[in-house]
């Protein structure tokens, strides 16, 4: 009782400076509320809930997925939201024929299985997905293999000044750097037939430290699963790129689909690869292309020569969202939303329990706190999204399907996805930079000293919502103390790798619940959600000053923005709510980005090189970095004209 009246105490006195959008006796009543959220929060539910959802495999479009989301949706009625499965449909393949060997000089074929361990029951379970890379192209191919490091365009440089060609031939290409999508994408652009890609132990096995089940990291024959899927064009389905994909509804074919992988790849373990790179010859590489193994790594081309052959089942299969409400009393068509997909590769305690089970207890305790009287403003809705492994299908289908009625009403988009011991990290739309801090600031969760939020690129559930319809959003989660690197996407990511090294007790998935109680409850109680703008200019301002290009229209629109955003802290208490949740929908280009028209943000986009990294400012830039001159011209007069729509949109409130 002692303990927790000082803790309480200690709360208060961390708050004593109301946040944005709160002030007096709203203020009194949001801390009582706060204290209430956070004190309920447990972790023992947090580990109920993830030993659970991980307890099968449980891959988008399998029966386990499904019952998955039947578990979340009766916890969701149970806290007292109104609860619902949303099923849609899409193209989600799965492997048949996966044959990848070695047939000279030294025949050896690739084990392509991840083993099981006595340590940890989850290893043995049935109905595990093979190891695959989905979305690859189907094919019997047979070659040179070329070491071409992480296979990003300034390796082909490399490889070119060396006089190597990868035409015709199979790229060995390393995780890391890149998101992995990248790597077989830029292979074919320079002619490759096939791709594989290994995990090599110095950037998640031995090289950091002790291997599964010693150690977190991964073992010899752990695998990295994952899509490759083009994201850089669009996500979701790759068959209705921006339309919903229901039953009957219109779909393209294969060959009319933009994101499919051109030419065959796999993932392989750094066991497998070992024997590969033993038997490539040609020059030993520079230093900086050097992996963990204990073999010299040499280009090739050859002599190597390996055989692919892989053939996938091209499947359409249903996909299952979860959505929960609770209604707001006083302005139920202003909602506030937050999600998390509940869809793994395997059994997926890390990525992506751990953050869903958070959810959940957020839930809880927002249900509870509206059991015992309290009534949310704003509408709240809870989200479980299918499918996000293969391509953030199941929220982006959802969002295409409810579109319209997003645009009207959705204030904000929260999204959190694999949480683990260590500090807080959120990504987000720089109008919500100042909000993040301040429930940073008040729930005294870990987080650095410096601590600031980063610009959003691409790799988890808010990609649809931020950049497809320009609904403000945040990516939030812990990490940073566990090389969670080690188990992504393998079968090792199981319940018992989580409580040895994930998350000590739970402890960090109660303080995802916590912060995510308070920043939802602050959104849906304040009476104007708490935007703020002049950090949007500023970050605009930083970003453009990066690209070094010289246009009076752009510096017009920042100085017009940056005056709009600090005469606007006059007006902010007076202004029309849903005026201010929209004002960032003002960024987004009606024709969308060059090349990729389903990306509509002159902000931010992930890069079509990089991956799962933002670009900033990303049609100018982009256009700079390919070097097309008179693109990015008119991509400076698109910048400056979506610049001033927004410092209109600002102005008028
Ligand atoms: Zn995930």
């Amino acid at each position: 009782m002692k303990r927790r009246q000082f803790l309480l105490a200690a709360s208060a006195a961390n708050t004593t400076q109301p946040p944005r959008g709160f002030a007096g006796s709203n203020w009194m009543a949001q801390q009582q509320l706060e204290s209430k959220l956070r004190a309920a929060t447990s972790p023992v539910q947090v580990e109920r809930h993830m030993a659970r959802m991980s307890a099968e495999p449980h891959h988008a479009g399998s029966p386990a997925s499904r019952a998955v989301a039947e578990y979340a949706r009766s916890q969701f009625s149970k806290f007292g939201f109104q609860a619902r499965i949303e099923e849609c449909e899409a193209f989600l393949p799965y492997p048949e024929e996966r044959l990848v060997e070695i047939v000279s000089p030294v025949p050896y074929k690739l084990r392509l299985a991840e083993p099981n361990f006595a340590e940890d029951p989850d290893s043995r379970d049935k109905n595990q997905l093979p190891t695959y890379n989905a979305y690859s192209a189907a094919g019997d191919i047979t070659a040179e293999a070329v070491y071409v490091n992480y296979g990003v365009p300034a390796d082909y440089e490399v490889l070119r000044s060396k006089g190597i060609s990868v035409k015709g031939k199979i790229a060995l290409a390393r995780y890391g750097v890149s998101w992995r999508g990248v790597k077989p994408k830029v292979a074919a652009e320079n002619g490759a037939a096939g791709c594989l890609i290994f995990s090599d132990p110095k950037e998640d096995g031995f090289g950091k430290g002790a291997v599964y089940p010693d150690g977190p990291y991964r073992c010899d024959q752990g695998v990295q699963r994952g899509s490759v899927m083009d994201m850089s064009i669009h996500v979701g389905d790759p068959l209705s790129p921006g339309w919903v994909s229901e039953k009957g509804s219109r779909r393209l074919t294969m060959a009319e689909a933009k994101v499919l992988m051109p030419i065959p790849v796999m993932p392989i373990s750094y066991g497998d690869a070992k024997p590969l790179l033993e038997q490539l010859g040609g020059d030993e590489v520079p230093n900086s292309w050097r992996g963990g193994l204990p073999v010299p790594y040499r280009f090739g081309p050859g002599p190597a020569k390996v055989r692919m052959k892989l053939s996938f089942d091209n499947a359409t299969r249903p996909v299952h969202n979860v959505i929960a409400t609770l209604r707001g009393s006083q302005w139920p068509d202003q909602w506030v939303l937050y999600g998390n997909h509940h869809d793994a590769w395997i059994n997926g305690a890390q990525d992506p329990v751990s953050g869903a089970a958070a959810l959940l207890e957020t839930a809880r305790v927002l249900g509870l706190a509206a059991k015992q009287g309290w009534k949310p403003k704003r509408t709240i809705v809870l989200a479980l999204w299918d499918a996000e492994e293969f391509g953030l299908i199941g929220s982006t289908e959802w969002v295409e399907k409810h579109r319209a009625e997003l645009d009207q009403k959705a204030v904000v988009y929260f999204n959190s996805d694999s949480n683990s011991r260590g500090q807080l990290s959120a990504g987000a739309s720089p109008s919500l930079s100042l909000f993040l801090e301040e429930a940073a600031r008040d729930t005294g969760v870990p987080r650095a000293k410096e601590w600031s939020v980063y610009p959003l690129g691409s790799g988890s559930d808010y990609v649809p919502f931020v950049h497809h319809t320009g609904i403000a959003a945040a990516n939030i989660g812990f990490s940073g103390d566990v090389g969670t690197g080690g188990i992504y996407h393998s079968i090792f990511d199981s319940f018992a790798w989580y409580k040895r090294f994930g998350d000590d007790g739970f402890r960090h998935g109660k303080s995802l619940a916590d912060y995510m109680a308070t920043v939802i409850s602050r959104m849906a109680e304040a009476a104007v959600p708490p935007f703020e703008f002049t950090r949007l200019a500023e970050a605009v301002s930083k970003y453009w000053r990066e690209l070094k290009q010289d246009s009076a229209s752009v510096d017009a629109a920042i100085a017009r923005l940056t005056k709009a955003a600090a005469a606007f802290e006059t007006r902010y208490a007076n202004a029309q709510p849903m005026a201010v949740a929209k004002v960032e929908r003002a960024l987004q280009i009606p024709g969308g980005l060059p090349g990729r028209e389903w990306y509509r943000s002159v902000y931010s986009a992930p890069g079509q090189y990089t991956g799962y990294g933002a670009k900033t400012l990303p049609g100018v830039r982009e256009a700079l970095e390919l070097k097309k001159p008179a693109e990015a011209e008119a991509q400076i007069e698109v910048l400056a004209a979506a610049l001033n729509r927004c410092a209109a949109a600002i102005e008028a409130l």
